[in-house]
């Protein structure tokens, strides 16, 4: 009897991924690669993948989920991590704010204008100051065996390529950071800063450590096939909530009403989003739409929390755990 449940739970948990996927799917044609950092117009406009992952150890996928491609702004999720573990939440946020801005990702208008401390750390502006803090601290070795942890994937590496094309071509990140520094904020020299924060942006991924990485933020910071606490769920709660409320910049109010759930973009396509005690879900999109969020992982997510019942503020009953 429960076996049968299980099985029945397990096949609807399929199936609206399935659906959620053929309708991201459809949606890829609308978007664009982003072209501003050079290597990223080689990714295929067309791939997509989505992958589901829950504690009890099922993970359900389909499409292009094991394709690497660079995190891009979702590494802003570990670097917050890396100084609330390192610095603790008063210290972090006497560096930079946690208010959603309204602006694009690498706005620079609200920094010049209306605050000397970045809005969130979501954001280029609010990363790159959180950056400066880590930049004496840690080493990016020691950030990149933080990253491999949360998403439960060993094999992430540097994307030399896409490092190189954006330290080459991010003028306007290097924009930030001195005008950071001229208003005396940032923590360390400028180019160090940049070099870090380009390193994190290059680290490649898969939707399915995209899932890894919800997953362990969907539950609390442990891991939850070896037990280990990565991270204080105090510290867990907090980057939810950024995530939620900043994690899609100048969309995220929509999709907060859309979706639901804390989640993280990147340019280079991928969103990780994790569902509170339920599920991590991962995403692999690289056509995006104007705010440079994965156009098809946005529909696709919408489709599945519709179904699900995701969203953190749905009145209906958890269909499936
Ligand atoms: N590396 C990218 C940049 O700084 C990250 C932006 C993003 O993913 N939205 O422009």
């Amino acid at each position: 009897m429960t076996q049968n449940r299980e099985r029945n739970e397990a096949d609807a948990l399929r199936q609206a991924l399935y659906a959620a996927y053929v309708i991201g799917r459809s949606w890829t044609e609308r978007g664009k690669v982003a072209d501003y950092i050079p290597e990223l117009k080689k990714a295929h406009r067309d791939d997509f993948g989505i992958c589901l992952m829950k504690k009890d150890g099922t993970v359900l996928s389909y499409g292009d989920v094991d394709t690497r491609f660079s995190m891009q702004s979702i590494s802003k999720t570990v670097t917050l991590a890396a100084a609330l573990d390192k610095f603790g939440f008063v210290k972090t946020f006497s560096h930079v704010k946690m208010e959603p801005s309204g602006d694009s990702f690498n706005s620079i208008i609200k920094l010049d204008t209306a605050s000397n401390l970045p809005y969130n750390p979501m954001i280029n502006a609010g990363a790159i100051q959180v950056v400066s803090l880590l930049a004496n601290e840690l080493t990016f070795e020691e950030l990149l065996a933080m990253t491999r942890a949360f998403c439960m994937d060993d094999g992430i590496t540097l994307n030399r390529a896409v490092y190189e094309s954006e330290a080459q071509t991010g003028d306007r990140n290097r924009a930030i950071a001195y005008l950071l520094k001229s208003k005396g904020v940032l923590q360390a020299d400028p180019e160090k800063t940049l070099d870090l924060y380009f390193r994190m942006c290059s680290l490649n991924v898969t939707a399915r450590s995209l899932a890894g990485l919800g997953l362990i933020l969907a539950n609390d910071g442990r891991n939850p096939f070896t037990g280990r606490r990565l991270m204080d769920p105090r510290y867990i709660r907090t980057i939810n909530s950024i995530m939620f409320t900043c994690g899609m910049y100048d969309g995220s109010g929509e999709f907060g009403v859309k979706v639901g759930v804390p989640a993280k973009s990147g340019v280079g396509g991928g969103i990780t989003c994790g569902v509170k005690g339920r599920m991590g879900i991962g995403v692999y999109g690289p056509a995006l739409d104007e705010r440079g969020n994965s156009i098809a992982g946005i529909a696709a997510l919408e489709s599945l929390s519709a179904q699900l019942h995701l969203s953190v503020f749905d009145y209906a009953e958890e269909l499936f755990g």
